[in-house]
């Protein structure tokens, strides 16, 4: 086969991962020659859409250009892969174009897939149906926030994995505050209708999240799994399965709904030779190198890494990754490690937040020290951290290659 155009590192995805990445190699090495294939023309910061649907952000706020962050040097193609061919050190562009690389970095983030719960797509946007997952939609979370005077809300959170895994309830926290405040919350009825078993995946930020589920009196509702919605006739229908494992359907009313979808692995990632079989990209959750192709690293929500699938975790993968290619580029041994550090800031009223920290195996990595924000506490500082820092931490360290908080262990 015929390559026409060839680069030394191709990364896929001009997300969080792609760009944190290339802007990381950049500053260990400035002459390499990276080109990044994103078909976008806007970089989201999805962070931020939390804080859009809480009546905080504006959309402008989560949205930049792609040629504004996209590193000086750097190629941007602006295309989609199709596929890959890593025994080759290709892949196929949407318009059958081959490009060759001598290493890869593949981030292209995950899929969302509204259309495994019945009825949603067509509802979204109207019949008091929302999500925060996307930024088109994240404004009409506000605007039923602010409409809703009595009746039921609902929030609903899907089997795992998703990205920020407490984005489902944070919404729920950001609309009970703001019901609280104006005396609505007494005629407001609260349900978390949650696919899994706890309300949080790390036992030492329950305490502090059950205070909040205790003082919005909000419901929460264990294993059971949103599979459709009925947006003309307000209702949403669950697969609730019980203690003994036995399954049935539950239909509820509803006067807003806030649906957090389910979430795969892109299908040209999970149908290529890439994927483990789960679907993901292929990588040793240390050094996020393929486990088979050695030329080829994967960061970010698309790749195999059992973290919480976070921005605050690409903060840490991305230098990582920057590294280990480097130094491989060198024939040096990798040395580089990323402890599975993810982040969660979850927003539980507003001005207050539990920062959840942590890497694998639930274990706690706490940025700062207790004194200065105690992640298992609702803290204003930890909020101020979210609101004020973080977006020009993203956009100015993290896509800059300004590794804050972010320098890689080595082994
Ligand atoms: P993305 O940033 O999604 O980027 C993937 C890129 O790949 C996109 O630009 C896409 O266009 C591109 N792409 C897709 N397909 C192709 C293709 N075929 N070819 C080439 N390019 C392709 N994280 C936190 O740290 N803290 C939070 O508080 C937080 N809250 C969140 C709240 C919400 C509502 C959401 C949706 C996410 C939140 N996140 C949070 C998660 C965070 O945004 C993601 O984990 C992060 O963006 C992952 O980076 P990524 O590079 O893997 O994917």
């Amino acid at each position: 086969m015929n390559t026409k155009i060839k680069h030394q590192i191709l990364i896929v995805g001009g997300g969080a991962g792609g760009i944190a990445t290339a802007a990381s190699l950049l500053k260990r090495d400035n002459s390499l020659d990276i080109a990044i294939i994103e078909p976008s023309e806007t970089h989201y910061y999805q962070p931020g859409w939390t804080l859009v649907g809480g009546g905080v952000f504006t959309q402008a706020q989560t949205r930049r250009s792609m040629s504004s962050l996209i590193p000086k040097g750097v190629r941007w193609i602006r295309s989609a892969v199709s596929s890959f061919d890593p025994d080759n050190n290709e892949l196929v562009l949407g318009d059958g174009e081959r490009l060759g690389y001598d290493y890869l970095v593949v981030s292209p983030g995950l899929k969302l897939c509204w259309d495994k719960v019945e009825g949603l797509e067509q509802t979204l946007g109207k019949n008091g149906v929302t999500s925060n997952y996307r930024f088109d939609l994240a404004p009409y979370t506000w605007q039923l926030v602010e409409e809703l005077k009595s009746g039921t809300a609902l929030f609903t959170q899907p089997p795992m994995p998703i990205k920020c895994a407490g984005a489902p309830q944070k919404a729920m926290y950001l609309s009970c505050a703001e019901w609280f405040k104006n005396d609505r919350l007494k005629d407001i009825h609260v349900a978390f209708h949650n696919a899994g078993g706890v309300l949080f995946g790390v036992q030492e930020y329950v305490p502090a999240l059950m205070s909040y589920i205790e003082k919005y009196d909000a419901k929460l509702c264990f294993n059971e799994n949103l599979i459709a919605v009925d947006g003309a006739q307000k209702t949403a229908t669950f697969n609730v399965t019980d203690a003994e494992g036995n399954s049935r359907e539950e239909t509820r009313e509803f006067d807003m709904i806030h649906v957090c979808p389910p979430q795969a692995s892109l299908d040209f990632v999970a149908n290529s030779p890439l994927a483990n079989e789960a679907g993901w990209v292929d990588v040793d959750q240390e050094t996020l190198r393929h486990n088979r192709y050695a030329n080829i690293w994967g960061l970010g929500d698309g790749c195999s890494a059992p973290n919480a699938k976070t921005a605050a975790a690409v903060r840490q993968q991305a230098p990582v990754v920057a590294a280990n290619l480097v130094a491989s580029m060198k024939g040096e041994p990798q040395f580089a490690i990323y402890t599975g550090y993810g982040s969660c800031p979850l927003t539980v009223e507003r001005g207050k937040i539990v920062l959840a920290e942590f890497g694998y195996g639930g274990v706690l990595q706490p940025s700062f020290p207790k004194w200065m924000v105690d992640g298992t506490k609702a803290t204003r500082r930890a909020w101020f951290l979210k609101e004020t820092l973080l977006p020009p931490i993203y956009f100015h360290a993290m896509l800059k290659g300004r590794e804050w908080l972010a320098a890689p262990k080595t082994k």
